[in-house]
């Protein structure tokens, strides 16, 4: 079965749950290794395993983790590794310097991305993830923000939900 777009945008974005003492368990089993700093469950499957997870600005320790939405689904993650080898960031980091609503828009996603963690707490730092503002540099960072956020705040989460579309885990994307 193939989503269409708006589907897996509805499956995906329920606003953020509570991360369930289960949710962690799965989290660690797609990770393999135990996460750190969760906050929230931002996304699920259609399978209903998370992922995306929202994770605390700084872990315990006090260590900055700045990358606020994390892509832990490990079929997702691998769809977008895959992609990525594909050299279609170099093509998206040129459009930048030719599309300036295109930067503009990405601009924008910066900004949203650091609005989102500094409401939580600030790392006194304007640097977000992914390559953000001027650099695409990590799928698996925007396609977390789309998928977190929904469609529109990120234009590159959102070109690879696209790409991705036809090869979306549809039923049983089990952590194993
Ligand atoms: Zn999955």
């Amino acid at each position: 079965m193939v989503f269409g777009i708006g589907a897996l945008i509805s499956l995906a974005h329920k606003g953020f749950e509570p991360v369930t003492e289960a949710d962690a368990a799965v989290v660690a089993e797609q990770l393999g290794r135990p996460p750190r700093g969760l906050r929230a469950v931002a996304a699920r499957c259609p399978s209903g395993h998370p992922s995306v997870v929202q994770t605390h600005p700084r872990l315990e320790d006090g260590t900055p983790f700045p990358t606020l939405y994390y892509l832990t689904c490990p079929r997702l993650t691998s769809l977008v590794s895959t992609l990525e080898g594909n050299g279609v960031m170099r093509e998206m980091t040129a459009r930048l310097d030719e599309d300036a609503d295109l930067a503009e828009a990405y601009r924008s996603a910066h900004e949203s991305y650091l609005a989102d963690r500094d409401a939580i707490e600030p790392l006194g730092t304007d640097v977000s993830a992914g390559g953000m503002p001027s650099r695409v540099k990590c799928l698996h960072v925007h396609l977390a923000h789309t998928l977190a956020r929904g469609p529109g705040v990120n234009p590159f989460g959102d070109e690879t939900m696209e790409l991705l579309a036809d090869l979306w885990p549809s039923g049983d994307c089990a952590a194993r």
